[in-house]
C-alpha cells in the first residue's frame, strides 16, 4: 500500500478534483440509494471556502443528478466521464456526438436488463450503464451483451469498464479531459491539480494530474498508476478535512 498523500501548505495552491461514489460515499447497492450526509455536504463547502473555489467533482453521474444529490451545494462538476461539464463560472458545456444511435441502444439494453432480473439500467442520456451489483454471476452476460452493442453503434463510442458495472460512453471524452479542460480556466489554472478516486475510469484522471505535477490519490486496493493511497471513503474525508485547514 502506497502512502497517505501530503497536505497543502495553503490549501488554496491546490485544485481538488473528487469522484463521488466510492471516493467521498461508499457504494450502494443502486447508484439511486446513494445518501448524502451533512457531515460531507459541510466538509465540501469548508475545502471549497479554503480553496478560493478550487474544487470541483469528477464523475460518471449526469450533473443535474449530482446537483440534486449534494444540494444546496453547487459546485464545479463534470459528468457523464466528461461528456458535460460546468465550469466555475456556472457555464455549461457539452461535447456533442450522435445521440439517434445511443437511443437505440438504450431501447436494447431495457428490453436485455427487462429479461435479466437483477440487471439495472441507468440511462444518463449520453452514457449508458449496467449495473450488475445485485446480481453478479450476470457479470459475463453484461459485458458481453454491451461489447455487442459497442460494435454495433462503431468507433464515436467506447466500452468502459467499473466496478460490477459496464458502460457505454461516447469516445474521446473521459475523466482525464474534463480535468485538464478545468486546469485551463480560473481559478483552478497554476494550482497544484489533485485528483481523488477509486475506479478504473479514474485512471484516466490520475494520468492527467500526475503529467502536470499534481497529486494522483488512489482510494482502496487494487493496481493503480496513483502515486498515493487512501483505504476508504472514511480516510478520503478525513484528509480532506486536514486539507482544508491548511
Ligand atoms: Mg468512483
Amino acid at each position: 500500500m502506497q502512502d497517505r498523500p501530503p497536505l497543502p501548505a495553503d490549501p488554496a495552491s491546490w485544485a481538488f478534483f473528487l469522484d463521488i461514489d466510492g471516493t467521498l460515499l461508499e457504494h450502494a447497492a443502486r447508484p439511486d440509494a446513494v445518501l448524502v450526509d451533512a457531515s460531507l455536504l459541510a466538509l465540501l463547502d469548508r475545502l471549497d471556502r479554503a480553496t478560493q473555489g478550487g474544487l470541483a467533482l469528477i464523475s460518471g453521474r449526469a450533473v443535474a443528478d449530482i446537483d440534486a444529490l449534494f444540494a444546496p451545494l453547487r459546485l464545479p462538476v463534470a459528468g457523464q466521464h466528461g461528456i458535460e461539464r460546468r465550469d466555475a463560472a456556472g457555464g455549461l458545456h457539452m461535447h456533442p456526438f450522435p445521440t439517434q444511435a445511443l437511443r437505440r441502444a438504450a431501447l436494447r439494453l431495457r428490453d436485455f436488463a427487462a429479461c435479466h432480473p437483477g440487471l439495472l439500467l441507468e440511462d444518463k442520456g449520453h452514457n449508458l450503464a449496467l449495473h450488475y451489483r445485485q446480481a453478479p454471476h450476470l457479470a459475463h452476460a453484461a459485458q458481453e451483451e454491451l461489447a455487442a452493442i459497442a460494435r454495433e453503434l462503431g468507433e464515436d463510442f467506447e466500452l468502459q469498464g467499473g466496478k460490477l458495472v459496464v458502460e457505454i460512453k461516447p469516445g474521446g471524452r473521459d475523466k482525464g479531459s474534463a480535468i485538464e479542460e478545468f486546469m485551463g480556466e480560473p481559478p483552478f489554472r497554476g494550482r497544484v491539480a489533485v485528483f481523488v478516486g477509486d475506479d478504473l475510469t479514474d485512471e484516466y484522471g490520475f494520468g492527467v494530474v500526475a503529467r502536470l505535477g499534481g497529486h494522483a490519490v488512489k482510494v482502496g486496493p487494487g493496481p493503480s498508476a496513483a502515486r498515493w493511497r487512501l483505504a476508504d471513503a472514511g480516510a478520503v474525508r478525513r484528509w480532506l478535512a486536514e486539507c482544508a485547514v491548511g
